[in-house]
Parts: structure tokens; sequence; C-alpha cells
């Protein structure tokens, strides 16, 4: 079936291009100008994959962002934040309003169709077959939830207990960016206080138990880590 995409944007130089490659692509495509109709148009048409600039006249992404967020019908949209560079609290923002992925402007066409790919393809997933709900993998690492247990080929990790939240976390939503706040809220919770920096010790003791695969968790400059198959 034929992927749609609904990309918010005012400038009409960038939505033209967007539209070209993307259709190039084989995906069905449609653009609003303005937040607000925005918002309507992905809740009328509830597209496979929102392509949102945060910076725009009236309500701008981060809001629309919100109010997707906020609605049942629309929460689970995936979204890629479009922004300029030198924006990264904002990127901060919008990924814990729950974007998917950003992408920093000028951005090369490879560069992006390779990230709405990588979102489309977990679009895939999530809809084609579930992971199971106690069991987790990604090339030869396993995790089973119920006992507590991460393998890499079949091997033990010895894990403490935040580091076991933390690479299951991370492994359960593959690809994704999440800030330091949000990783120490899954791992911690958000109760208890502790600096997000926290969250960097976690992160290399984490790598340094996984050895090779250590490069798997990626650090997202100015803004935190995802988990990647490299
Ligand atoms: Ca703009």
């Amino acid at each position: 079936m034929t992927q749609r995409i609904l990309i918010i944007e005012d400038e009409p130089d960038i939505t033209e291009v967007l539209k070209y490659n993307l259709e190039k692509n084989h995906y069905q495509v449609a653009t609003a100008g303005t937040g607000e109709a925005g918002l309507a148009a992905a809740r009328e048409s509830l597209p496979d994959l929102l392509l949102l600039d945060l910076m725009l006249p009236g309500m701008d992404g981060l809001e629309v962002c919100r109010k997707l967020r906020e609605d049942p019908r629309t929460r689970d949209l995936f979204i890629i934040m479009l922004t300029a560079k030198g924006t990264e609290a904002d990127v901060v923002v919008g990924l814990t309003l729950g974007a998917d992925d950003y992408i920093v402007k000028p951005f090369s066409t490879t560069e992006l169709m390779a990230r709405i790919k990588a979102v489309l393809r977990r679009v895939e997933q999530r809809d084609g077959e579930p992971q199971g709900k106690d069991l987790l993998r990604c090339g030869p690492i396993h995790i089973d939830l119920q006992k507590h247990e991460a393998t890499i080929n079949g091997e033990k990790l010895e894990l403490t207990l935040s580091e076991f939240k933390l690479l299951s976390f991370l492994l359960r939503r593959k690809g994704r960016v999440f800030t330091r706040d949000q990783l120490l809220d899954a791992v911690v919770g958000p109760d208890v206080f502790v600096t997000a920096r926290n969250i960097d010790v976690h992160v290399a003791a984490l790598r340094k138990k996984l050895g090779k695969l250590g490069s798997y968790i990626v650090t997202v400059r100015g803004v935190g880590y995802r988990f990647e198959e490299s």
C-alpha cells in the first residue's frame, strides 16, 4: 500500500523539493502551509508520517506536535521535525513532546530519504509484526523482559538494573532519538533527583558491557541518544 506523508511547511520552495522527491520515491504526498491547516489535515487524513517544520507562522510546529499527541486518534502518528540550525533547545522540546526524529535544514535529500525510510520501516514493524511482549531482539542482542536477562549471541550480560532498563527502553524504540531527561525518566523514574548528565554515566557503562555492539548506542549531539543497528 502506498504510504502517505503530510508536509507542514510554510516555505514553498522547500515544500516543492520535498514533494517532488517523495513522489519520485512513490509516496503519496499532501501539503499544508500553516500549523492550523496542517493540524486539520493530519486529523482528517491520519497520514503514515508527518514532516513538520518547527518555525511556522501562527501555530508553530511544537504546538502542532503537542496537540497531535494529546488526541488519542493522532497520538501515534510518526513525526519527523524539520528544524533550522542551532535550534537544539527546540529539538529537545520537540522530542519531549513526542516527535520521533528530526532533521536539520539545510538537509540533503539523500539523508532525509534515509530518515524517512527508517521511520516508515518502524511503522511497518508496529503495524505488521509486533515484537513479543517479553522478548526484544536486535541482531545478536536478545532481551527477555520476564527473566530480566540480556544476552549477546546467547552469552549473558551482567547488567545493573538501570543498565538493563536503559537497554530495553532503547532497543524497544530502535531508531528513535531520546533526550537525556526522557531516558532518565525511563530508567530511574521521574521523581528521583539526578541531573540529566547522569544518564551519560549509565550509557558509558552499558556501551562498555556491550563491547563491539556499544556503537549501537549513538550519541546525538546536543540532544541525547538513539539505538541503531550499525
Ligand atoms: Ca518555516
